[in-house]
């Protein structure tokens, strides 16, 4: 495969003291010869060869203490940039629901990965609905109900004799009365690219204005897959791509030249049919991968998000047991960045879902800078009980911060409005059960 392949040429470079400028043209040639064999688009081969030598070639490289390793460098990086640099997310809604739209052709795996998708959201405590938009696939709506009842996620269907549009636009409107954060529209898929495919997509798009438009297309197919990708973002304008198969034999092609041909990003990639073989698409992992460097920055990736998690219940216990100050919520504000905002923290307390004005609770990322000083400004004592900071001492801290009174009474409210609601949540969760639905 790929990966051996240039693995065994890094191999040789690396068992070089030297390496002169015909030595990385020679590894480029053989670079150049695996990367065709992958099935990756000749002209993302051509130009990628011609970055590399141009980089590992000049003076950088030639002078360094360890020329081949530098070169591995080289290579790393710039495949890591083909695939698009840095990660790409899945979109999140200003206001929720997330609308996801899945398309694809037969057979690539809309329905799998809609599941798929749907457990990834939901252990990241997100409430998922499902909604079977292909009627016209014999059993397609009977398949996303069984891996539905297998996750326990909601199915929206109005069985195969209404139109998908009319099922996506209901599908969506289901999923905003009964407050779901993301809607994950199946669609159907034809053996082709096809007009009347096309048509009905655009449809749906119009009507329900996705936030994200996912194409699902089989890595197994190599250059076709890049080929559909490129009609189905002429036609539709996709938002991401995810690579399913990619557990299977594959030459790897696809996952170099999608993003560098379509501009599209992968977002995901299925490793396999059961519904957690979903992983979201790193780039720099899938260079490291492809040239065996090992998969230290997974491992890495893995223990923080582990301590994150830690850090996360430590909130939501405070929360829960309302000795939350300004202190902690400083601390939370340094987390945001890392840990995403305080809304996904709020959403691990048991009933968070059932409170109302949670989604108004969001934190604009540009107002970070503000509020964190405006905490700063405060005593040790202010940012425990904040109910003594009467008028003076607002004038105090806003001088302090350089922000303006209202600053300050703003975010006294807001701190006051959580509190209020830790209050609700807590008195909602105690003594067992709550009742379905009630506030
Ligand atoms: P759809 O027609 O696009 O909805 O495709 P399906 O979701 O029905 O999937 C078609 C087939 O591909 C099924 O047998 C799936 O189990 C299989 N499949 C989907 N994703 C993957 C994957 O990542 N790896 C493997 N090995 N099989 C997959
Ligand atoms: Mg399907």
């Amino acid at each position: 495969g790929l990966s051996e392949r240039l693995q065994a040429v890094m191999q040789k470079l690396r068992g070089k003291g030297k390496v002169s400028e015909s030595d990385v043209k020679e590894a480029m040639r053989e670079v150049r010869l695996a990367l065709l064999e992958a099935d990756v688009n000749f002209k993302v081969v051509k130009d990628f060869v011609k970055g590399v030598t141009e980089r590992a070639v000049g003076q950088e490289v030639l002078k360094g203490l360890n020329p081949a390793q530098q070169v591995i460098k080289v290579v790393n990086e710039e495949l890591t940039q083909l695939m698009g640099g840095e990660q790409s997310k899945l979109v999140q809604a200003n206001r929720p629901p997330t609308k996801i739209m899945m398309v694809g052709l037969q057979g690539a795996g809309k329905t799998t990965t809609s599941g798929k998708l749907a457990r990834f959201l939901t252990k990241q405590n997100r409430r998922p609905l499902l909604v079977a938009g292909d009627v016209y696939r014999p059993a397609a709506i009977k398949q996303l109900q069984i891996l539905g009842q297998d996750l326990k996620t909601p199915v929206f269907s109005l069985g195969d004799q209404e139109s998908p549009v009319k099922i996506a636009q209901q599908g969506v409107e289901q999923a905003k009365q009964e407050n779901y954060d993301y809607v994950i529209i199946d669609t159907a898929g034809r053996l082709h690219i096809d007009g009347t495919m096309m048509e009905e997509l655009k449809q749906i798009k119009e009507k329900i204005e996705p936030d994200e438009i996912l194409l699902v297309v089989d890595a197994m197919t190599g250059q076709d897959a890049v080929n559909v990708a490129q009609s189905f973002h002429r036609e539709l304008g996709l938002t991401g791509v995810v690579l399913t198969k990619l557990d299977g034999d594959t030459r790897g092609g696809a996952a170099l030249s999608v993003k560098a041909v379509t501009q599209c990003p992968i977002k995901f990639v299925g490793l396999g049919e059961k519904t957690d073989a979903l992983e979201p698409f790193y780039p720099d992992r899938m260079a490291s991968r492809i040239l065996g460097m090992g998969d230290v920055l997974s491992l890495i990736d893995k223990v923080q998000a582990e301590v994150d998690q830690e850090k996360a219940k430590e909130f939501a216990e405070k929360m829960r047991t309302q000795t939350f100050s300004f202190d902690d919520f400083l601390e939370q504000l340094q987390q945001v960045k890392k840990m995403g905002p305080l809304e996904d923290m709020l959403s691990m307390l048991p009933g968070a879902g059932q409170v109302k004005g949670l989604k108004n609770l969001q934190v604009d990322e540009k107002q970070l800078g503000r509020i964190e000083a405006i905490i700063r400004s405060m005593t040790p004592k202010e940012r425990m009980q904040p109910e003594i900071i009467n008028a003076n001492r607002r004038k105090r801290i806003a001088m302090g911060s350089g922000t303006k009174v209202q600053d300050v009474n703003r975010l006294l409210k807001q701190f006051d409005d959580m509190k209020k609601m830790m209050k609700q949540m807590t008195a909602m969760t105690k003594g067992g059960k709550r009742k379905k639905g009630g506030m």
